[in-house]
């Protein structure tokens, strides 16, 4: 098996606002393996906060051990084998394991989905993602979604109330919240969680900082909104605790290292009563269309990424009318923009 990589810069639709934070665009890299006649494309997508770069993935990648994959359990054992380099990186460690995925898939003339025994039905509607920003772009964001049935809203700002009312004169589409950390008392916390409530929202994302698990589980017992983990939670191992301190988790393969770490943890978040979201960053269709395969399993999505993406290097149909669809043909179902990629 060979490996190729390139850096690659996703630039945003418009500016990107949550609670802390705004940017234009997301670096990433774009890996491609080679078994034979067959190739794999995977994707690390890297948004500042989980600490990772173009050069630590490619270090990484300069590091591993690859060889020729025969079985679907060939493709675990590599990855085991892959995960153990580091104890960190893991957008890199899901690079790899996601074009393991479409290499194996192609090989073996199926779709990922099926190599864990998921029968195609059906999908989850994504939400789609209305970032921070004045009322008039929050207004003709709005309008742009129109064919989106769920908008996830960024607030955990000082004027989130009023944000919720301009939305709400817009539209009354049921929503997420995502607060992004940015709540900072829980007794008003849980009275506009109960405003929200009434308002047609669903669930609500990361209301307190990463470490302040108190006042999340004290909110998560008064909610009538499940109460959802973000970056509070990354990879399995936080699961043991998050279920003593949220409704559910938000599982993204940048996060936890790829597909089949965010299969385990859906299996063991579920046996943790745990609601799942199914989420993503700022990623092309790769990632996306790797992460849909497992969308079956999961309560929410919220993988619209490749939607809020100006220069998506694979074309991918991931959702029609707002629905996520199982993209067709082995692997993950994408194709690659050769004017794009370099690889
Ligand atoms: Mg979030």
């Amino acid at each position: 098996m060979e490996i190729k990589f390139q850096n690659y810069e996703l630039l945003l639709r418009h500016k990107f606002g949550i609670s802390y934070h705004s940017r234009l665009s997301t670096p990433a890299v774009i890996i491609k393996l080679n078994q034979g006649e067959y190739e794999g494309y995977g994707e690390a997508s890297l948004p500042p906060y989980l600490g990772e770069t173009q050069d630590s993935v490619i270090s990484f990648l300069n590091r591993i051990k690859l060889r020729d994959i025969t079985s679907f359990n060939d493709l675990i054992d590599l990855s085991k084998e892959i995960n153990s380099v580091s104890i960190n990186d893991y957008a890199a460690k899901a690079s790899i394991n996601i074009a393991m995925h479409d290499l194996y898939g192609k090989i073996s003339n199926q779709s990922c989905y099926a190599l864990y025994g998921i029968e195609k039905s059906p999908l989850l509607f994504t939400s789609y993602t209305i970032g921070i920003d004045s009322p008039e772009m929050i207004i003709k964001k709005i309008e742009e979604a129109k064919s989106y049935k769920i908008l996830k809203i960024k607030l955990g700002t000082e004027n989130d109330r009023k944000i919720l009312e301009l939305i709400r004169e817009c539209t009354d589409k049921p929503l997420y919240v995502d607060a992004n950390q940015g709540w900072k008392d829980k007794y008003s916390a849980q009275e506009f969680v109960n405003y929200l409530a009434e308002n047609n929202v669903l669930l609500v994302e990361q209301p307190f900082p990463i470490n302040n698990y108190e006042d999340s589980a004290w909110l998560s017992e008064r909610s009538p909104l499940p109460i959802i983990a973000d970056e509070s939670i990354q990879t399995i191992r936080d699961i043991d605790w998050a279920k003593n301190c949220f409704t559910g988790i938000n599982i993204k393969l940048m996060k936890c290292g790829g597909i089949t770490e965010a299969y385990k943890m859906i299996k063991k978040g579920r046996e943790a009563n745990l609601k799942i979201m199914l989420g993503c960053m700022t990623e092309s269709s790769c990632a996306i269309s790797a992460a849909i395969q497992l969308s079956a399993l999961v309560d929410y999505a919220d993988l619209d990424g490749n939607l809020l993406i100006l220069n998506d290097p694979f074309t991918c149909n991931t959702v029609k009318d707002g629905q996520l669809k199982l993209p067709d043909g082995n692997g993950l179902g994408i194709i690659p923009d050769k004017n794009k990629l370099t690889i």
